[in-house]
């Protein structure tokens, strides 16, 4: 019997994704309504960038904490904030979303070629990272692109500054790193440690595949605009709650319960925040 699926919604669609769509509305309150029917339709977690009001990456947090807010103001999801980036962005400023209100927040354990880029997450910046992290109570989301990385996160775990249960999630099909293949996700999937949770993120347009697979073999999964703002080729999602549909629909087709926000803090070992906004 699996664990009830934990579905992520990534609507933070990068800016030279949107380029090739018609244009859309990526203010605070829409990036809100967005979740809002992304967790109505079944996700139990969000992954957002820090954007200004027009969704663009900044350092402000100004409009984040709009979108935070307004998320709140709707449903129970689950808010995770990236710390990723490239370009010449300090480590500090690589994770203002932490000073957010965040549950969980996005932590790359490795560097990686990023298409024609490098996409850099030395040791130090990472430490950094990971004990940003720990000291503010924000479960780490451990982004691996490539297998070696989960040894660098568990040389982390052994420093105190990762705890159980570890959360993995596995990005397949970046140009430059790991082809979203299933042999691929397979070899991740059985090279974590036991207890470990982890999801598939497929880019390139192998969302759905990835999603898919995982789900089968146990683990969680992820669409949004962030990953493939398509339904299917040359078809744009009208929502990312049409995406975040598809993966619930297959996964009433396997036989798979869909976890619940509360569900899914406590399979993450995250504080209830009915409990502690009472306490
Ligand atoms: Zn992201």
């Amino acid at each position: 019997m699996l664990a009830p699926l934990i579905v992520t919604v990534a609507p933070c669609i990068p800016p030279y994704a949107a380029l090739h769509l018609p244009k859309l509305d990526l203010s605070p309150d829409m990036i809100a309504q967005e979740v809002i029917d992304a967790h109505a339709a079944g996700a139990s977690i969000a992954h957002l960038h820090v954007w200004d009001h027009d969704g663009q990456p900044t350092g402000d947090l100004g409009a984040f904490h709009r979108t935070i807010a307004r998320i709140r103001e709707g449903c129970d999801i689950i808010i995770e904030g990236s710390t990723g980036g490239v370009g010449d962005l300090t480590a500090a400023e690589r994770c203002v979303s932490l000073h957010a209100d965040i549950e969980m927040a996005s932590l790359n354990v490795g560097s990686v070629n990023y298409d024609q880029g490098v996409y850099v997450n030395s040791p130090d910046d990472v430490r950094f990272w990971a004990s940003e992290m720990a000291r503010r109570h924000i479960k780490p989301d451990i982004a691996v692109f490539e297998v070696g990385m989960i040894q660098n996160a568990l040389r982390l775990a052994d420093e105190g500054l990762l705890k159980p249960p570890y959360l993995f999630s596995f990005v397949l099909g970046q140009t430059g790193a790991l082809p979203a293949t299933p042999k691929n996700l397979l070899f991740l999937a059985e090279s974590v440690p036991d207890g470990a949770v982890w999801g598939a993120a497929g880019h390139g347009g192998a969302d759905l595949p990835m999603s898919s697979l995982a789900m089968m073999i146990g683990g969680h999964a992820r669409a949004g605009f962030e990953d493939n703002p398509y339904y299917a080729p040359k078809r744009a999602a009208t929502s990312n709650a049409e995406l975040v549909r598809r993966l619930v629909r297959i996964a009433g087709e396997l036989g798979r319960p869909v976890a619940t926000p509360a569900q899914a803090r406590g399979m993450l070992g995250l504080a209830d925040r009915q409990a502690n906004s009472r306490g």
